[in-house]
Protein backbone atom coordinates (compact mmCIF):
# COMPACT_ATOMS: atom_id res chain seq x y z
CA UNK A 1 0.00 0.00 0.00
CA UNK A 2 0.84 3.18 -0.91
CA UNK A 3 -0.05 7.07 0.12
CA UNK A 4 -1.33 8.40 -2.97
CA UNK A 5 -2.66 12.08 -2.17
CA UNK A 6 -3.81 14.48 0.49
CA UNK A 7 -6.10 17.08 1.37
CA UNK A 8 -5.75 19.99 3.93
CA UNK A 9 -9.47 21.62 5.02
CA UNK A 10 -9.44 24.76 7.18
CA UNK A 11 -12.70 24.67 8.99
CA UNK A 12 -14.46 26.62 11.46
CA UNK A 13 -14.41 27.43 14.34
CA UNK A 14 -10.39 27.15 14.06
CA UNK A 15 -9.42 23.57 12.92
CA UNK A 16 -7.82 22.20 10.13
CA UNK A 17 -8.49 18.80 9.17
CA UNK A 18 -5.88 16.34 6.80
CA UNK A 19 -7.35 13.75 4.78
CA UNK A 20 -4.51 11.28 3.30
CA UNK A 21 -5.20 8.61 0.92
CA UNK A 22 -3.77 5.43 -0.27
CA UNK A 23 -3.29 3.68 -3.47
CA UNK A 24 -5.85 1.19 -2.00
CA UNK A 25 -8.80 3.35 -1.58
CA UNK A 26 -8.07 3.26 2.60
CA UNK A 27 -7.90 7.20 3.88
CA UNK A 28 -7.06 8.40 6.79
CA UNK A 29 -8.32 11.47 8.64
CA UNK A 30 -5.50 13.86 10.93
CA UNK A 31 -6.05 17.18 12.51
CA UNK A 32 -2.59 19.09 11.95
CA UNK A 33 -3.11 22.41 13.78
CA UNK A 34 -2.19 24.57 16.41
CA UNK A 35 -5.28 27.76 17.20
CA UNK A 36 -4.29 30.85 15.51
CA UNK A 37 -1.87 29.67 13.27
CA UNK A 38 -3.53 26.83 10.84
CA UNK A 39 -2.51 28.11 7.99
CA UNK A 40 1.19 28.04 9.03
CA UNK A 41 0.97 24.46 10.36
CA UNK A 42 -0.37 23.58 6.72
CA UNK A 43 2.37 24.87 5.01
CA UNK A 44 4.69 22.75 7.02
CA UNK A 45 2.02 19.54 6.20
CA UNK A 46 2.64 20.50 2.86
CA UNK A 47 6.70 20.06 3.58
CA UNK A 48 6.34 16.72 5.28
CA UNK A 49 4.15 15.25 2.94
CA UNK A 50 6.74 15.60 -0.21
CA UNK A 51 8.52 12.87 1.77
CA UNK A 52 5.34 10.61 1.82
CA UNK A 53 4.11 10.37 -1.41
CA UNK A 54 4.34 6.86 -2.37
CA UNK A 55 5.71 5.68 1.21
CA UNK A 56 3.79 2.63 3.10
CA UNK A 57 1.70 4.65 5.22
CA UNK A 58 2.20 1.42 7.68
CA UNK A 59 5.56 2.42 8.59
CA UNK A 60 4.58 4.88 11.16
CA UNK A 61 7.46 4.67 13.69
CA UNK A 62 9.95 5.35 10.68
CA UNK A 63 7.99 7.97 8.81
CA UNK A 64 7.91 9.93 12.56
CA UNK A 65 11.40 9.59 12.54
CA UNK A 66 12.21 10.89 9.50
CA UNK A 67 9.94 13.86 10.04
CA UNK A 68 11.00 14.85 13.16
CA UNK A 69 15.39 13.66 12.98
CA UNK A 70 15.34 14.28 9.08
CA UNK A 71 14.71 17.83 9.81
CA UNK A 72 18.19 19.36 10.68
CA UNK A 73 15.73 21.81 13.22
CA UNK A 74 12.95 20.43 14.86
CA UNK A 75 10.23 20.54 17.58
CA UNK A 76 8.28 23.60 18.66
CA UNK A 77 4.18 24.18 18.11
CA UNK A 78 4.44 24.36 13.93
CA UNK A 79 6.49 21.34 13.39
CA UNK A 80 5.71 19.14 15.95
CA UNK A 81 1.29 20.03 15.10
CA UNK A 82 2.11 19.02 11.70
CA UNK A 83 3.61 15.67 12.44
CA UNK A 84 1.02 15.11 14.73
CA UNK A 85 -1.65 15.71 12.68
CA UNK A 86 0.07 13.21 9.88
CA UNK A 87 0.73 10.55 12.09
CA UNK A 88 -3.05 10.77 13.18
CA UNK A 89 -4.18 9.71 9.76
CA UNK A 90 -1.24 7.15 9.70
CA UNK A 91 -2.59 5.58 12.54
CA UNK A 92 -6.13 5.99 11.50
CA UNK A 93 -4.90 4.17 8.01
CA UNK A 94 -3.34 1.42 10.27
CA UNK A 95 -5.96 0.97 12.00
CA UNK A 96 -8.48 0.60 8.87
CA UNK A 97 -5.94 -1.51 7.02
CA UNK A 98 -5.95 -4.18 9.78
CA UNK A 99 -9.83 -3.62 10.80
CA UNK A 100 -8.90 -2.70 14.39
CA UNK A 101 -9.05 0.34 17.10
CA UNK A 102 -5.56 2.31 16.89
CA UNK A 103 -5.65 0.96 20.70
CA UNK A 104 -5.97 -3.06 19.52
CA UNK A 105 -2.43 -1.95 17.98
CA UNK A 106 -0.87 -0.41 20.67
CA UNK A 107 -0.93 -3.48 23.12
CA UNK A 108 -5.33 -3.05 23.83
CA UNK A 109 -7.19 -1.50 26.01
CA UNK A 110 -6.51 -0.88 29.97
CA UNK A 111 -9.99 1.24 30.43
CA UNK A 112 -13.31 0.49 28.83
CA UNK A 113 -13.87 4.38 29.31
CA UNK A 114 -12.46 7.83 30.49
CA UNK A 115 -13.99 10.72 32.43
CA UNK A 116 -14.17 13.62 30.58
CA UNK A 117 -14.70 17.47 32.16
CA UNK A 118 -16.46 20.29 30.52
CA UNK A 119 -15.64 23.56 30.34
CA UNK A 120 -17.91 26.74 31.93
CA UNK A 121 -17.45 30.02 31.55
CA UNK A 122 -15.75 31.37 28.82
CA UNK A 123 -12.35 33.38 28.54
CA UNK A 124 -13.57 35.96 30.93
CA UNK A 125 -14.85 33.73 33.82
CA UNK A 126 -18.30 35.44 35.32
CA UNK A 127 -21.17 33.93 36.05
CA UNK A 128 -19.93 30.20 36.67
CA UNK A 129 -22.33 29.21 39.23
CA UNK A 130 -25.04 28.66 37.04
CA UNK A 131 -22.94 27.69 34.45
CA UNK A 132 -21.50 25.12 36.35
CA UNK A 133 -24.87 24.10 37.35
CA UNK A 134 -26.10 23.47 34.21
CA UNK A 135 -23.29 21.42 32.95
CA UNK A 136 -23.62 19.36 36.50
CA UNK A 137 -27.32 18.70 35.59
CA UNK A 138 -25.84 17.58 32.21
CA UNK A 139 -24.09 14.81 34.27
CA UNK A 140 -20.80 16.21 34.09
CA UNK A 141 -18.84 15.40 37.56
CA UNK A 142 -16.03 17.63 36.62
CA UNK A 143 -15.51 20.68 35.16
CA UNK A 144 -12.86 23.42 34.02
CA UNK A 145 -13.37 26.94 34.15
CA UNK A 146 -10.58 29.45 33.65
CA UNK A 147 -9.10 31.00 37.26
CA UNK A 148 -8.48 35.05 36.14
CA UNK A 149 -9.00 37.40 33.69
CA UNK A 150 -5.35 39.97 33.20
CA UNK A 151 -2.97 39.93 35.99
CA UNK A 152 -0.47 41.86 36.33
CA UNK A 153 3.00 40.55 37.99
CA UNK A 154 2.16 41.94 40.94
CA UNK A 155 -1.29 42.53 41.09
CA UNK A 156 -3.99 44.00 43.76
CA UNK A 157 -5.61 41.55 46.48
CA UNK A 158 -9.30 42.96 44.95
CA UNK A 159 -8.13 40.51 41.75
CA UNK A 160 -7.36 37.82 44.18
CA UNK A 161 -11.11 38.17 45.93
CA UNK A 162 -12.55 38.17 42.87
CA UNK A 163 -11.16 34.70 41.45
CA UNK A 164 -11.80 33.30 44.88
CA UNK A 165 -15.21 34.53 44.92
CA UNK A 166 -16.04 32.57 41.65
CA UNK A 167 -14.46 29.74 42.43
CA UNK A 168 -16.42 29.58 45.66
CA UNK A 169 -19.85 29.88 43.65
CA UNK A 170 -18.64 26.96 41.64
CA UNK A 171 -18.11 24.72 44.67
CA UNK A 172 -21.24 25.52 46.05
CA UNK A 173 -23.34 25.44 42.95
CA UNK A 174 -22.13 21.95 42.39
CA UNK A 175 -21.63 20.61 45.86
CA UNK A 176 -18.61 19.15 47.91
CA UNK A 177 -17.40 16.35 44.94
CA UNK A 178 -17.65 17.41 41.34
CA UNK A 179 -14.14 17.83 40.28
CA UNK A 180 -13.19 21.37 39.11
CA UNK A 181 -9.89 22.17 37.29
CA UNK A 182 -8.81 25.99 37.46
CA UNK A 183 -6.77 27.26 34.33
CA UNK A 184 -4.25 29.85 35.44
CA UNK A 185 -3.91 30.06 31.50
CA UNK A 186 -0.42 31.16 32.05
CA UNK A 187 -1.81 34.47 32.47
CA UNK A 188 -0.43 34.72 36.46
CA UNK A 189 2.75 35.27 37.39
CA UNK A 190 4.77 33.65 39.83
CA UNK A 191 4.23 36.09 43.12
CA UNK A 192 0.70 35.93 42.09
CA UNK A 193 0.34 32.16 40.96
CA UNK A 194 1.40 31.05 44.88
CA UNK A 195 -1.36 33.43 46.33
CA UNK A 196 -3.73 32.18 44.62
CA UNK A 197 -2.90 28.73 44.82
CA UNK A 198 -3.13 29.00 48.64
CA UNK A 199 -6.35 31.27 48.71
CA UNK A 200 -8.07 28.49 46.44
CA UNK A 201 -6.86 25.34 48.05
CA UNK A 202 -9.86 25.56 50.68
CA UNK A 203 -12.25 25.21 47.77
CA UNK A 204 -10.96 21.54 46.82
CA UNK A 205 -9.90 21.70 43.51
CA UNK A 206 -9.08 18.90 41.11
CA UNK A 207 -6.30 20.63 39.93
CA UNK A 208 -4.21 24.06 39.02
CA UNK A 209 -3.12 24.43 35.25
CA UNK A 210 -0.42 26.07 33.97
CA UNK A 211 0.21 27.95 37.34
CA UNK A 212 2.70 30.33 35.16
CA UNK A 213 3.87 29.82 31.89
CA UNK A 214 5.72 26.60 30.63
CA UNK A 215 8.86 28.81 29.65
CA UNK A 216 8.49 29.60 33.63
CA UNK A 217 8.19 26.20 35.35
CA UNK A 218 11.17 26.47 37.23
CA UNK A 219 8.77 28.38 39.36
CA UNK A 220 6.63 25.18 39.98
CA UNK A 221 8.73 24.23 42.55
CA UNK A 222 8.18 27.10 45.20
CA UNK A 223 4.38 26.93 43.61
CA UNK A 224 4.29 23.43 45.03
CA UNK A 225 5.95 23.83 48.21
CA UNK A 226 3.00 26.55 49.13
CA UNK A 227 -0.19 24.44 48.38
CA UNK A 228 -1.27 20.72 47.99
CA UNK A 229 -3.19 21.11 45.00
CA UNK A 230 -2.10 18.85 42.05
CA UNK A 231 -0.51 20.68 39.44
CA UNK A 232 -1.40 20.10 35.78
CA UNK A 233 0.16 21.77 32.51
CA UNK A 234 1.89 20.72 29.42
CA UNK A 235 -0.96 21.44 26.52
CA UNK A 236 2.22 24.42 25.09
CA UNK A 237 5.00 21.51 25.48
CA UNK A 238 5.52 19.21 22.41
CA UNK A 239 7.54 16.17 22.73
CA UNK A 240 9.02 13.77 25.42
CA UNK A 241 12.38 15.85 25.50
CA UNK A 242 10.14 19.04 26.35
CA UNK A 243 8.66 16.84 29.26
CA UNK A 244 12.09 15.08 30.10
CA UNK A 245 12.87 18.19 32.90
CA UNK A 246 9.34 18.73 33.84
CA UNK A 247 8.76 15.08 35.18
CA UNK A 248 12.61 14.99 36.46
CA UNK A 249 12.37 18.24 38.45
CA UNK A 250 9.02 16.27 40.15
CA UNK A 251 6.76 18.99 40.99
CA UNK A 252 4.14 18.19 37.92
CA UNK A 253 1.11 16.60 39.04
CA UNK A 254 -0.54 16.01 36.20
CA UNK A 255 1.06 16.41 32.61
CA UNK A 256 -1.40 17.75 29.77
CA UNK A 257 -0.08 16.87 26.30
CA UNK A 258 -1.88 17.63 23.76
CA UNK A 259 -2.04 15.41 21.00
CA UNK A 260 -2.63 17.15 17.85
CA UNK A 261 0.57 19.65 18.71
CA UNK A 262 2.77 17.67 20.44
CA UNK A 263 3.91 14.91 17.74
CA UNK A 264 0.70 12.98 17.50
CA UNK A 265 -0.21 9.55 18.65
CA UNK A 266 2.90 7.80 18.63
CA UNK A 267 4.46 10.68 20.30
CA UNK A 268 1.75 11.23 23.13
CA UNK A 269 2.13 7.44 23.96
CA UNK A 270 6.14 7.84 24.60
CA UNK A 271 5.13 11.12 26.66
CA UNK A 272 2.18 9.29 28.92
CA UNK A 273 4.13 6.28 29.63
CA UNK A 274 6.82 8.44 30.63
CA UNK A 275 4.97 10.06 33.29
CA UNK A 276 3.64 6.71 34.58
CA UNK A 277 7.03 6.22 35.56
CA UNK A 278 7.19 9.18 37.65
CA UNK A 279 3.92 8.90 39.44
CA UNK A 280 2.36 11.36 37.17
CA UNK A 281 -1.33 11.19 35.79
CA UNK A 282 -2.36 12.58 32.36
CA UNK A 283 -5.11 14.75 31.29
CA UNK A 284 -4.60 15.51 27.51
CA UNK A 285 -5.10 18.31 26.48
CA UNK A 286 -8.12 18.38 23.67
CA UNK A 287 -10.38 21.77 22.91
CA UNK A 288 -10.16 20.60 19.09
CA UNK A 289 -12.30 18.59 16.96
CA UNK A 290 -12.88 15.15 16.63
CA UNK A 291 -10.16 13.74 14.98
CA UNK A 292 -7.58 15.26 18.03
CA UNK A 293 -10.36 14.02 20.63
CA UNK A 294 -10.77 10.74 18.63
CA UNK A 295 -7.00 10.15 18.48
CA UNK A 296 -6.28 11.10 22.26
CA UNK A 297 -9.08 8.42 23.41
CA UNK A 298 -7.22 5.91 21.37
CA UNK A 299 -3.87 6.91 23.66
CA UNK A 300 -5.95 7.15 26.67
CA UNK A 301 -7.24 3.81 26.12
CA UNK A 302 -3.87 2.12 26.66
CA UNK A 303 -2.34 4.23 29.02
CA UNK A 304 -2.62 3.68 32.79
CA UNK A 305 -2.27 7.15 34.57
CA UNK A 306 -4.90 8.88 31.87
CA UNK A 307 -7.39 9.43 34.45
CA UNK A 308 -9.79 12.29 32.72
CA UNK A 309 -10.23 13.53 28.86
CA UNK A 310 -10.58 17.64 27.81
CA UNK A 311 -13.01 17.56 25.14
CA UNK A 312 -14.36 20.62 23.17
CA UNK A 313 -18.02 19.90 23.37
CA UNK A 314 -20.13 23.37 23.80
CA UNK A 315 -16.86 24.68 24.67
CA UNK A 316 -17.15 28.92 23.99
CA UNK A 317 -14.57 28.29 20.70
CA UNK A 318 -16.96 26.67 19.49
CA UNK A 319 -20.34 28.60 18.92
CA UNK A 320 -21.67 27.82 15.56
CA UNK A 321 -19.77 24.74 14.50
CA UNK A 322 -19.24 21.93 17.06
CA UNK A 323 -17.17 18.66 16.87
CA UNK A 324 -20.49 16.34 16.49
CA UNK A 325 -20.99 18.21 13.30
CA UNK A 326 -18.13 16.92 11.65
CA UNK A 327 -19.47 13.31 12.19
CA UNK A 328 -21.15 10.60 10.47
CA UNK A 329 -22.59 8.75 13.98
CA UNK A 330 -22.58 11.52 16.69
CA UNK A 331 -23.11 8.76 19.15
CA UNK A 332 -19.50 7.67 18.92
CA UNK A 333 -18.85 10.92 21.50
CA UNK A 334 -22.02 9.90 24.08
CA UNK A 335 -21.05 11.10 27.33
CA UNK A 336 -22.75 9.10 30.14
CA UNK A 337 -22.89 9.81 33.62
CA UNK A 338 -19.29 12.19 33.06
CA UNK A 339 -17.78 9.15 31.03
CA UNK A 340 -17.25 8.47 27.46
CA UNK A 341 -16.95 4.98 25.97
CA UNK A 342 -13.58 4.06 24.15
CA UNK A 343 -14.52 4.45 20.39
CA UNK A 344 -14.08 0.96 19.17
CA UNK A 345 -14.25 1.17 15.37
CA UNK A 346 -11.81 0.85 13.00
CA UNK A 347 -8.50 3.26 12.82
CA UNK A 348 -9.53 6.73 14.95
CA UNK A 349 -13.22 5.01 15.86
CA UNK A 350 -14.70 7.73 13.82
CA UNK A 351 -15.80 8.17 10.38
CA UNK A 352 -16.11 11.71 9.16
CA UNK A 353 -18.83 13.51 7.27
CA UNK A 354 -16.56 14.95 4.60
CA UNK A 355 -19.40 16.85 2.93
CA UNK A 356 -19.57 18.82 6.15
CA UNK A 357 -16.34 18.99 6.29
CA UNK A 358 -16.08 20.22 2.35
CA UNK A 359 -18.99 22.71 2.52
CA UNK A 360 -17.57 24.09 5.77
CA UNK A 361 -13.65 24.76 4.44
CA UNK A 362 -15.82 26.92 1.67
CA UNK A 363 -16.07 28.97 4.61
CA UNK A 364 -12.80 28.89 6.61
CA UNK A 365 -11.66 30.45 9.58
CA UNK A 366 -8.94 33.13 10.46
CA UNK A 367 -9.18 33.07 13.99
CA UNK A 368 -6.86 34.45 16.41
CA UNK A 369 -6.54 34.59 19.78
CA UNK A 370 -7.39 37.87 21.39
CA UNK A 371 -4.35 40.44 22.22
CA UNK A 372 -4.70 42.27 25.70
CA UNK A 373 -3.64 44.56 27.52
CA UNK A 374 -3.13 45.64 31.72
CA UNK A 375 -4.64 48.84 32.43
CA UNK A 376 -0.89 50.40 31.86
CA UNK A 377 -1.06 49.65 28.34
CA UNK A 378 1.81 47.18 28.65
CA UNK A 379 0.34 43.67 26.64
CA UNK A 380 -1.12 41.15 29.01
CA UNK A 381 -1.41 37.31 28.64
CA UNK A 382 -4.11 35.98 27.53
MG1 LIG B 1 -5.24 25.27 29.51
Amino acid sequence: MKIKSYELFQVPPRWLFLKIETDEGIVGWGEPVIEGKAATVGAAVHELMEYLIGKDPLNIEDHWNVMYRGGFYRGGPILMSAIAGIDQALWDIKGKYYNAPVYELLGGKARESIKVYSWIGGDRPSDVGEAAKHVVEKGFTAVKMNGTEELQYVDSYEKIDAVVERIAAVREAVGPYVGIGIDFHGRVHKPMAKILAKELEVYRPMFIEEPVLPENNEALREIAHSTAIPIATGERMFSKWDFKKLLTDGYVDIIQPDLSHAGGITEGKKILSMAEAFDVAAAPHCPLGPIALASCLQVDATCHNAFIQEQSLGIHYNQGSDLLDYIVDNKVFKYEEGYVKIPDGPGLGIEINEEHVRNMASVGHNWRNPVWRHRDGSVAEW
